[in-house]
């Protein structure tokens, strides 16, 4: 069955670029609008006003999302930010489960339950990011190791009617993350077409459809094509390629010229 794809380019800068680094990039970044497909940003928190203020200025169609946020909405928790907040300042985005807040914050899936709960129960659109290491591909666990990550996702009534409008996935294989080593379009296409089957048991094959699946990991503009052609493939999460204007740029004229064919 052949699908028709809504294509989400989405940046996580990271801890990249404060509020002046954010608006030199934007003073060059240029992006026209393709029908069916979405840009979207995510700044650190610092920057989050800066690039909404930028995107306006420059007339740039484009969403701001955050990297993070606290599953509770206000009380001691030195260091965090919430939701509210991100929302008072016009993010309606946000990312969850990164493998380096996995692997550096100590985020486990049921923290990341948690969060994505919260998130989804304060109106915020979420992409949830899964992935293997290179030691799990290697012994053949990539499979399983996605299916534990989503299992208490997929578990959860609330994060299941979410699926296709509220909640989208990002595969990044954790081996393929600022490495510059990416997964070919097979190893993508594949690991993508089980995702999808593993949601289609559980929510049924519409919304299994209508959930965007991106790929992420060592995207650039030299290997995007290639993935975006993978019918599977719903767009990209793009790090380092996404902190220079021109590299994320020439990404999102590769989403226009997939758009028009
Ligand atoms: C990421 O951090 O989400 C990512 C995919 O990074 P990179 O594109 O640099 O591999």
């Amino acid at each position: 069955m052949s699908r028709k794809k809504s294509i989400l380019l989405a940046g996580n800068w990271k801890m990249n670029h404060g509020p002046g680094a954010t608006r030199e990039f934007f003073r060059s970044f240029r992006a026209h609008p393709v029908d069916g497909a979405e840009l979207r940003f995510y700044p650190p928190f610092l920057s989050l006003e800066t690039a909404v203020s930028c995107l306006k200025e420059a007339g740039i169609k484009a969403a701001i999302g955050a990297q993070n946020l606290h599953a509770e909405k206000s009380g001691a928790f030195t260091g965090e930010i919430s939701g509210p907040m991100l929302q008072e300042i016009g993010v309606q985005q946000v990312l969850i489960g990164h493998s380096e807040r996995r692997q550096w914050f100590g985020e486990t899936d049921e923290l990341i339950l948690k969060k994505t709960r919260s998130a989804i129960e304060q109106g915020f659109e979420v992409l949830l990011c899964i992935g293997e290491l290179l030691s799990e591909r290697q012994g053949g666990m990539t499979e399983g190791v996605l299916s534990e990550q989503l299992s208490r996702i997929l578990k959860d009534p609330l994060c299941k009617a979410a699926f296709s409008d509220k909640l989208h996935l990002a595969y990044e294989p954790v081996w393929a993350i600022g490495t510059g080593v990416v997964a070919t379009p097979e190893q993508a296409q594949q690991t993508h077409a089980f995702l999808r089957g593993l949601l289609a048991r559980s929510l049924g094959e519409e919304k299994a459809q209508n959930t965007k699946i991106l790929y992420g990991g060592s995207v650039t503009p030299g290997n995007f094509a290639e993935l975006l052609a993978c019918s599977e493939i719903d767009g990209g999460l793009v790090g380092g390629a996404s902190l220079k204007p021109d590299s994320f740029q020439a990404l999102w004229e590769i989403v226009a010229l997939h758009s028009r064919s």
